[in-house]
């Protein structure tokens, strides 16, 4: 398939590099395609970004049949602009799909798209230290019909815009809430892929925890609510001793990329690290032995977010006394590091747009 260009003619005027925020800021352009059952994907077409008319019958705004990825493109020093394993998204993206059956995507074109997109609006990738490109693709049910079934029809989308640091706290440490009310996911759910119904049943404990003063919560297991699961949209990492700690993939879970390449990187240090059931009431434990070092989350938005106090059951932890640990801090300039080109790429992790 030939991907048709137009171009805008109206650029817009871009931010400064510095001061930037997340995911509020878009790019000139967007790339879609669509999908007609019987026909596949097709039409696929890079467009001035811009609002979309829809039939306010649409299922995606009833059932929510809705998936998305979110990677970087970053600007490395000598002005090159590269991608961090963006097979991965492609192939969880059409994971997403399988379980929301959603017709999947050819996961090379959907790379190659992406890629001249980007290259389309290279300007546009931020050159500020910590800075980078961030790229939405999504994809979603576009039958105009009230009735709950798969729809016969979709749009894909990628859209791309200029970011800065995830939270205002940047690599600061982050107050946590322990979430013993409300759960995320559960085993056989839809806790494990991105799609747009995970992010709408987190809101209300999201919500709560910062009327409270904290920044996200951390999420136990839907059945017992003892196991720990995820910390907001990041997956957990606990350094208890020697041993590097994060729940294992059960179903509940979002397999983030982050996460895999941390273990990754953990593997290669040498380091003892272990996917596996960790109880809320470990990690406290571990804490009052004083074998509690350190705890962060890990995703692409914030890359490692370090977790400096976590509220439980009326109980209180300061981590590493609010300090980011040095296990959180290495891992966050190793990966960095990779990913804007500054260090050695041992496991060809980047991949060059242009
Ligand atoms: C996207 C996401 C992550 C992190 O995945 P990365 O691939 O590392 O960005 C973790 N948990 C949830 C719920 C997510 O949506």
């Amino acid at each position: 398939m030939e991907i048709k260009i137009e171009l805008t003619k109206h650029p817009k005027e871009k931010p400064s590099s510095e001061n930037l925020g997340f995911g509020q800021v878009f790019s000139d352009h967007m790339f879609m395609m669509d999908y007609t059952e019987g026909k596949g994907w097709h039409d696929p077409r890079i467009v001035p970004y811009g609002p979309i008319l829809y039939d306010p019958a649409l299922m995606v705004y009833h059932y929510g049949q809705a998936i998305f990825e979110g990677l970087k493109a970053y600007r490395t020093r000598d002005n090159h602009i590269v991608l961090f394993r963006p097979d991965e998204n492609m192939k969880r993206l059409n994971q997403s799909c399988e379980r929301l059956c959603i017709p999947k995507v050819d996961e090379e074109f959907a790379l190659m798209a992406m890629k001249k997109l980007i290259e389309v609006d290279k300007d546009w990738v931020p050159d500020a230290p910590g800075t980078s490109l961030y790229i939405r693709p999504f994809i979603y049910a576009t039958d105009p019909y009230l009735g709950v079934r798969p729809s016969n029809t979709y749009h894909f989308l990628i859209i791309t815009g200029p970011v800065g640091a995830y939270y205002k706290e940047g690599l600061n440490p982050v107050k946590i809430y322990v979430e013993s009310k409300y759960v995320r996911a559960v085993a056989g759910g839809i806790g494990a892929v991105k799609t747009a119904g995970n992010y709408a049943a987190s809101l209300k404990a999201q919500q709560e925890a910062k009327d409270l003063g904290y920044t996200q919560v951390l999420w136990l297991d839907g059945v017992e609510r003892k196991y720990v699961e995820e910390v907001g949209t990041m997956n957990v990492f606990f350094v208890i001793g020697n041993e590097v700690v994060t729940p294992e993939l059960n179903g509940s879970i979002l397999p983030g990329i982050t996460r895999k390449s941390c273990i990754e990187l953990l593997k290669h240090w040498g380091l003892k690290i272990s996917e596996r059931k960790i109880s809320i009431q470990e990690v406290f434990e571990a804490n009052e032995k004083g074998l509690l070092k350190e705890a962060f989350g890990t995703g692409t938005a914030a890359v490692i977010s370090p977790i400096g106090e976590l509220y439980w059951n009326e109980q209180r932890v300061i981590l590493n006394g609010g300090k980011i640990g040095e296990l959180s801090h290495r891992l966050y300039d190793e990966l960095t590091g990779i990913q804007y080109c500054e260090k050695p790429d041992p496991f060809g992790w980047v991949v060059p747009v242009v």
